[in-house]
């Protein structure tokens, strides 16, 4: 069993986003740097080694949606901003939930790219499935979302990509350059990879993962066991 995997059950808890992201680093996904600090001086520092502009989010086990309880801050630009955006989160993630806090993540801010998700679900009676579609109205309104069962060809993670409506956008539309669809067939095959080599994950979700004309950056990332 995976180390990260190991030391999470042995608490009986999720992947904390921090373990998460390392995790999907180790099997190629593109992630964005990051820091861990536990108190405010730590969080500053960590912005200044990272390189404004920055990000800010909650880490804790019993957060699932950290926007909805003010456990996001983006686009953070100097010390003073972040140490204004530190306090303000602790308050009013406090004021939200009982939440037990283990500490914040500083991290590097990606651009806006096109949205999309990666996903996997476990099908009752097939077992683990991949699902992928763009995010937004695609997925929320839409339902424009594709899936396949592992385990999973690069030919496969392709066909899924191009079988959404969603795929014109990737494809540029009105004049606007094609999106990095090869980067994002081999992260589908990687996300995959990685559920494969792990039995012990419940539930998988990118999202977002920002997708550009060259590369992409995977921006928020669950793992459920
Ligand atoms: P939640 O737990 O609420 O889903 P996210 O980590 O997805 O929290 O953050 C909420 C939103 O903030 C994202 O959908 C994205 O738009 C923005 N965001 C988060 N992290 C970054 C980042 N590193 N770079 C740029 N934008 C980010
Ligand atoms: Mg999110």
């Amino acid at each position: 069993m995976h180390e990260i995997i190991a030391a999470a059950k042995a608490e009986n808890r999720n992947l904390l986003e921090p373990e998460a992201i390392k995790l999907f680093q180790e099997y190629g996904l593109p992630v964005p740097g990051f820091k861990v600090a536990k108190t405010k001086e730590e969080a500053v520092a960590a912005a200044r080694l990272l390189g404004y502009p920055v990000v800010l989010k909650i880490i804790s086990r019993d957060i699932l949606h950290k926007s909805d309880v003010g456990g996001v801050k983006v686009n953070i630009q100097s010390d003073d901003a972040m140490a204004a955006a530190y306090d303000a989160m602790m308050e009013d993630v406090r004021r939200r939930t009982a939440a037990e806090i283990e500490g914040v993540m500083v991290v590097e801010q990606a651009d806006k790219g096109v949205e999309c998700i990666v996903g996997m679900v476990q099908d009752q009676q097939f077992g683990p499935a991949i699902m992928f579609g763009l995010g937004g109205i695609f997925v929320e309104v839409l339902k424009d979302v594709s899936f396949r069962l592992l385990p999973l060809s690069r030919e496969e993670a392709e066909t899924m990509i191009k079988e959404t409506k969603g795929y014109q956008l990737l494809k540029g539309i009105r004049g606007e350059k094609a999106k990095d669809i090869i980067g994002l067939t081999e992260c589908i095959v990687n996300a995959a990879r990685l559920v494969g080599d792990n039995p012990e994950i419940r539930e998988l979700d990118i999202n977002p993962l920002f997708v550009y004309e060259q590369g992409l950056k995977v921006v928020d990332g669950r793992v459920l066991l």
